[in-house]
């Protein structure tokens, strides 16, 4: 039996952080997030005061810092030069930064062969933004989830309810209007459906049935060995 590479794409609050950890756990595969590395090298800028336009000191940074995925267990988090790195990332905040950032072609170069060697021994569930397009546009297996807006406003605001934050449903809104507007419009790499990409609409679905309905994609292509 192959064991292939999955990439999950779609804007902010599909659903693809959940699904892709259930499904790789179910599939005994290896769980990649790919916007915590863009979220870590954000903090990173943040830390050393660079301007989000600064794109010059933004591409050296994020070629000069050292960022990991470690996983422990059942849990995972991100190394950044070594140290270890909390829910600090989860901040809408720091989801801002990264949204900006990461339309620097520089930091999307940086981060572009980190991720294809994260992937390369294959058995990965690797969830992004470009993963199906950019990063493994060969993946044997590409799905793009999308929901609707109201939907993903809704699920966002209740994972940071859920982590002890305060925040008005109708700021988060404004978050993922921006941040899809930011993610689609930007000139490198731009959100959009994958060539080859299995679009599945969440809104209505339960985790279960997403992740139900993947893994029998999945078994067919490993048994396919495509
Ligand atoms: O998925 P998450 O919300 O953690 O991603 C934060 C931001 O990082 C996204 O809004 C997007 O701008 C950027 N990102 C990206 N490409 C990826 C993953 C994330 O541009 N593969």
């Amino acid at each position: 039996m192959k064991r292939i590479r999955i990439s999950i794409d779609g804007p902010a609050g599909a659903g693809k952080s959940t699904v892709a950890r259930a499904l790789a756990n179910k599939l005994s595969y290896v769980y990649l997030d790919t916007g915590a590395l863009y979220r870590t090298v954000a903090l990173a800028a943040k830390k050393e005061g660079i301007s989000m336009d600064d794109s010059r000191r933004l591409g050296e940074l994020a070629r000069r810092v050292k960022i990991r995925l470690v996983r422990e267990g059942n849990i995972e988090f991100v190394e950044l030069d070594g140290k270890r790195i909390g829910q600090e990332i989860r901040t809408p905040e720091l989801g801002r930064v990264a949204s900006q950032i990461s339309k620097v072609s520089g930091v999307r170069q940086a981060l572009l062969s980190l991720q294809r060697d994260l992937a390369s021994s294959g058995g990965v569930v690797m969830e992004g933004r470009d993963i199906g397009s950019v990063v493994l546009p060969d993946a044997e297996l590409k799905f793009f989830l999308v929901a609707s807006f109201k939907e993903r406003a809704k699920r966002r605001w209740k994972e940071l309810v859920e982590r002890g934050e305060k925040v008005e449903l109708s700021l988060i809104e404004d978050e993922v209007q921006k941040r899809d507007k930011v993610d689609s419009e930007r000139e490198v790499s731009p959100l959009i459906k994958p060539k080859g990409a299995i679009e599945i609409d969440t809104t209505d679905l339960t985790i279960d049935e997403i992740v139900a309905r993947m893994y029998r994609f999945a078994k067919e292509r490993e048994s396919a060995g495509a």
